[in-house]
């Protein structure tokens, strides 16, 4: 949902100016397109990452997955918000990459803002993702996978 940064709760909008702040975290040489993230972990640890590049491109890491792996590495695995800002005024959606490693750890709610605009999107994981391949799709195909071996031996006997 667009919105602008004034409807979002006191809290939100720190987390956006944080997201904001951790653009100047990036070191973004090749692209100068800086993007910084905010991530609320489930105990209200708010970690920070930026977008990383390298000479070799395929090697950058984006803001959102470096706020996760810091959060992980840490021991955090659940989240209860992110934040995203980069320099455009129509707020930027992460990458594909990224949409799907966000989802791995569920469904929360990500604002995306701009440290040029009081633009602002509301959404979620699965928003940004719908249909997402999760921890849940090899859940399912174990429990789908027994069932069927549990029918096929049935018949058997
Ligand atoms: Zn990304």
């Amino acid at each position: 949902m667009a919105t602008t940064k004034a409807n979002l709760t006191q809290f939100e909008q720190e987390l956006v100016d944080k997201a904001v702040g951790a653009m100047e975290k990036a070191y973004c040489k090749y692209s100068g397109f800086k993007v910084g993230a905010a991530l609320v972990c489930e105990d209200g640890e708010i970690i920070i990452g930026a977008n990383h590049e390298n000479a070799s491109y395929g090697a950058t890491i984006c803001a959102e997955r470096s706020a996760m792996v810091t959060a992980l590495t840490k021991g955090h695995r659940k989240f209860k918000l992110l934040a995203v800002a980069t320099e455009l005024e129509a707020p930027c959606s992460p990458c594909g990459i990224c949409r799907q490693y966000l989802i791995e750890f569920g469904d929360y709610k990500v604002i995306l803002g701009s440290s040029t605009s009081d633009q602002i999107i509301e959404t979620t994981t699965y928003g940004l993702l719908p249909y997402a391949f999760t921890p849940k799709s090899l859940d399912d195909h174990e429990k789908e996978a027994e069932e069927r071996n549990h029918q096929e031996g049935e018949k058997k006997h």
